[in-house]
Formats: C-alpha cells, structure tokens, sequence
C-alpha cells in the first residue's frame, strides 16, 4: 500500500518516472534489496571492521548530505520544522520505521527507530554482539547537520541485531577531536 507521503510526492509530481529513471526532487533513485548493505558490510570487514564501521558511516552521511541541502532549498523549512518531513523520506525509503525523536536537557536528541537493514540482518543471521547501522547513524547525521546548520554527529548505542526491542541514535554537535 501507499504511504499518504508517497502519493503526496506524486501528486506534486515530486516523484517521477522518466524512461527508466524513479526520481524523488532532483535525485535518481535505485530500488535495490537491503541484503546488499550486508555484502557491503562483510566486504568492507574483510579490511578492518573499525574502518569500515567509518566508511558506511560517511557514505550515510554523504547520501543525506546531498539530498537534504536539495530540499532545504525547495522547502526552506528550518530546524525541528523539518524532521516531520525528514521522518517520511527516511520511511519511504525503507531504512527505518522511526519510533521517536526526542531531545535530552543536554541538547543531544535521541531517535528510536526499527532499522531495515538490522532486522534484515536478524532474519538470516544470528544476533551480533554489537551494532552494525553506522551507515543509518551517518544518514541522520547529515540530516541533522543540515537542519541545523552545524556538524552533528551520530552514535549508535543499542541495535535491532543484537536483540533490543528498537536501534537508538543519539545525535549531539561535533566537537574538536571527536
Ligand atoms: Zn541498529
């Protein structure tokens, strides 16, 4: 079934299909199954695991990067204004069911969500004994880094493969050395 956000972006003529091409504002889009996030992964541990907890970290980060400053540009919705939208685009594209966002006194956010990629994993493989959504922890941190016009950084704490109930990210401001 349509999401009321899908058939929103179509109305608007937001979501497009020309000769061949899905195209969400001015990105291509590829519809491909979550098992390759896992190949991506091993492949990249293959190297060394910390480094490649990094690199899909960038590539979230990147990939969101690009896409938010486009609709920042069409929406010009600012801080907190837009996380509604950001919470459809992150569901339409299937990474993650978002249970929750809330901010600490502290100021860092947290953000409970079902990741896609996690409860892929746990369907063909054994729980893992730490987290493993470092590409959806860079996704939300661009995100956030252009809702709120300063670097954000992500951590994963708690993780769908490792049996918690919902993956936490928490969100703060990028400090010098980290
Ligand atoms: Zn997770």
């Amino acid at each position: 079934m349509l999401s009321g956000f899908f058939k929103k972006l179509l109305m608007a003529k937001q979501l497009r299909f020309i000769e061949g091409d899905v195209a969400i504002f001015n990105s291509t889009y590829l519809l491909y199954p979550a098992s390759i996030h896992s190949h991506l992964r091993s492949l990249l541990n293959e190297g060394n695991s910390a480094k490649s907890g990094k690199l899909l970290y960038t590539l979230g980060f990147r990939t969101s990067k690009d896409f938010s400053e486009d609709l920042d540009k069409r929406f010009k919705v600012k801080g907190m204004e837009s996380v509604a939208l950001w919470r459809n685009i992150v569901e339409l594209q299937g990474l993650a069911k978002i249970n929750r966002i809330s901010s600490n006194p502290d100021g860092s956010i947290i953000v409970g969500a079902i990741s896609s990629l996690a409860k892929d994993d746990l369907r063909k493989n054994e729980k893992t004994k730490v987290v493993m959504d470092y590409f959806i922890a860079g996704f939300f941190a661009g995100i956030f880094t252009t809702i709120y016009d300063k670097e954000i950084e992500c951590v994963e704490t708690k993780c769908v493969c490792t049996g918690e109930a919902e993956c936490v990210f928490i969100l703060k401001p990028k400090t010098s050395g980290s």
